[in-house]
């Protein structure tokens, strides 16, 4: 079997059906990540959502028979809306990030990678393949890296010469010995402007992250968001693109090659107040397809409440006022409380006593005592 010429095959295949940038790396074991992701798990870095077998996320031999080469795709996002929601008086959005706008890229990759894993069987018949995107054992990221798709900068994202760090990406294991190319030997210089901006201190010197400081995890965890956090947040319903849109190398990029991935402009920058209420099945129908809605409408109700409360948007007082009453669940009352107790006024301060009298649940209590503290300290 002439592997060279499959490889070119596979190269211009991957073109025909939309993948943007492909590339391909031995399968040998990841040794330098191993030696980061343990680092990270001593420091507690780690966001939990990540495979917890360090082995298996390292070493491709552990879930694969006899791997010879990793295929890594990569899709380019668009990083500008084409037709943003005008902004009137008086309305809060919030913002999605842009990894969230359109259809969820999980879906989109697994498509293109199914196209290629048939194309692979229909030449070889007996070739092994397995692929993955974001969720897999491997990661995603080291393995960009390996195949020469982007270098890694000290934002911790895979950085493209051609799209910038705006792309997705996926990658598949396989029996067959396809060379693979080289890394490409670039970085950041003496550029440090992501650590600079990161409004958490999330990114450490060393192209290191702590996931636990990191707003983009953050935004998806389901409890009480830490209170040194609510004010950092801003208008984030779900990720944050901070320390992309200040990278330089994102300069100018900004690709429209998918139409699944243009976002409808109500969804990535929607409304504030109708979120606070919307029922689960309103939810499904129009978030459930975008990749922001994987943990529920709960978080994203929590953020929605806090990013209110960053506004100190008065006009959402009423719908506050009802979930700290009525919502069943102690997270969104109780956010609702520290929001009314941020927005302040002798209304809120009513509103919050009574809530105090009545509650039984005792973090919600916290967050009532939270917020009439704030109003009582403005006096
Ligand atoms: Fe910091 Fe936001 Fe980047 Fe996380 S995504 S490292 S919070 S700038
Ligand atoms: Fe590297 Fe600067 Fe981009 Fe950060 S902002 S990833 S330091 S080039």
């Amino acid at each position: 079997m002439d592997f060279q010429k499959l490889k070119e095959e596979i190269i211009s295949y991957s073109r025909e059906i939309g993948i943007d940038k492909i590339g391909f790396a031995a399968a040998d074991t990841f040794s330098e990540l191993k030696n980061r992701l343990l680092r990270q798990q001593e420091l507690n870095f780690q966001s939990g959502f990540e495979e917890p077998d360090i082995e298996k996320r390292v070493n491709p031999d552990l879930i694969f028979h006899e791997p010879r080469s990793i295929i890594a795709i990569a899709l380019a996002y668009p990083s500008k809306m084409k037709n943003p929601p005008q902004s009137k008086r008086g309305e809060r959005r919030g913002i999605f990030c842009r990894a969230s706008w359109g259809t969820d890229y999980h879906v989109l990759l697994r498509n293109k990678l199914k196209l290629l894993e048939e194309f692979i069987k229909d030449k070889v018949p007996q070739a092994q393949v397995k692929s993955m995107v974001d969720t897999g054992e491997l990661a995603d990221r080291a393995v960009a890296e390996r195949a020469g798709i982007g270098w890694s900068g000290k934002n911790c994202a895979i950085i493209t010469p051609e799209f910038g760090s705006y792309v997705y990406l996926g990658e598949m294991i396989t029996s067959l010995p396809l060379e693979p190319d080289k890394p490409i030997e670039e970085g950041c210089g003496t550029c440090n402007k992501c650590v600079d901006v990161c409004p958490t201190g999330a990114l450490i010197e060393g192209g290191q992250l702590n996931a636990q400081r990191c707003i983009a995890f953050l935004t998806q965890t389901k409890g009480f968001l830490p209170d040194e956090f609510r004010s950092k947040i801003g208008n984030r319903l779900y990720g944050c693109d901070t320390c992309q849109t200040v990278c330089p190398e994102n300069k100018g990029k900004d690709f429209h090659f998918h139409e699944e991935m243009e976002p409808d402009p109500e969804l990535a920058k929607p409304l504030l107040t109708p979120l606070l209420n919307i029922g689960n099945r309103e939810f499904k129908e129009k978030f459930g397809h975008v990749s922001g809605s994987w943990r529920g409408k709960k978080p994203i109700q929590r953020n929605a409440i806090l990013a209110i409360a960053h506004f100190k948007d008065e006009t959402a007082l009423p719908e506050l006022f009802g979930l700290l009453k009525h919502d069943t669940r102690p997270v969104i009352r109780g956010t609702a409380a520290w929001a009314i107790g941020k927005i302040g006024g002798g209304e809120a301060l009513s509103e919050l006593t009574s809530a105090l009298a009545a509650e039984a649940d005792e973090d919600v209590v916290h967050e009532i005592e939270k917020g009439l503290h704030m109003i009582s300290s403005v006096k």
